[in-house]
């Protein structure tokens, strides 16, 4: 049904002015965007919009990233097919099912239990059987399952949380936002035996991180 609304017309115009003209080169990324029908990880009165250059809403405060910054955060992570991901912030599902198409399994962490569950049905019923859920705070990792060949956290943090770095395999990334509500900057960090190199992306706003090695949980009074 999806297509007689022009759906897969709109990932590849998609994919092509706002992914391949702004630098992404990785064939397999572009190609998960290609493929992975992302009107399906919004709300119904939002489909006409899932395709457009710009995050949307998914309820509970949440929001579903721009398609440039799933893309780049996404490449940046550098996933080959036998990698086991982790992400922090699951949301709406959509960035795990990108990380669903690139790698051998994807290990997903989402506070909201409604979200959680709401993300496992659409990936359920698109058949992306190869992603772990948990609900609970991700700023703790997932220690039972530790090393992981890439960890992508997509909520900011004030400052990388320890136990995502400790749960780091040799060789692999964490991609992170630093920095206050509004305004962060995303950052890599790259475990090599004992020593960590850290490199500075691009600037980017997204949702806090609520956790112990997050931000404190906002007061519903204030
Ligand atoms: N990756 C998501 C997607 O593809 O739709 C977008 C994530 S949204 C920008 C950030 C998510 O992080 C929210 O759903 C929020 O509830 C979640 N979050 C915030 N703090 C968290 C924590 N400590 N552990 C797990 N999830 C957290």
């Amino acid at each position: 049904m999806a297509d007689s609304f022009g759906f897969a017309e709109a990932r590849k115009r998609m994919v092509e002015q706002q992914l391949v003209r702004r630098g992404i080169k990785d064939e397999r990324v572009l190609q998960a965007m290609c493929e992975v029908p992302r009107h399906r990880f919004v709300p119904p009165n939002m489909w006409a919009m899932a395709y457009q250059d710009h995050p949307l809403p998914i309820g509970l405060g949440q929001t579903i990233s721009q398609p440039y910054i799933v893309a780049y955060m996404t490449e940046q992570l550098e996933l080959e097919p036998h990698d086991r991901v982790l992400e922090i912030g699951t949301g709406s599902g959509y960035q795990a099912a990108i990380l669903s198409r690139l790698a051998r399994r994807v290990y997903t962490i989402e506070r909201l239990p409604e979200l959680s569950e709401r993300a496992r049905l659409v990936l359920e019923e698109l058949g992306y059987d190869n992603i772990e859920f948990r609900v609970g705070d991700g700023s703790q990792g997932w220690p039972e399952e530790a090393p992981f060949d890439a960890i992508i956290v997509t909520a900011a943090a004030p400052e990388p949380p320890p136990p995502l770095i400790k749960q780091l395999a040799d060789g692999a990334h964490l991609v992170i936002p630093i920095g206050p509500t509004g305004y962060q900057d995303l950052m890599r960090i790259t475990r090599h035996g004992p020593h960590l190199r850290t490199e500075y992306l691009t600037p980017v706003a997204f949702v806090p991180l609520i956790g112990l090695h997050g931000y404190a949980e906002p007061d519903e009074n204030s």
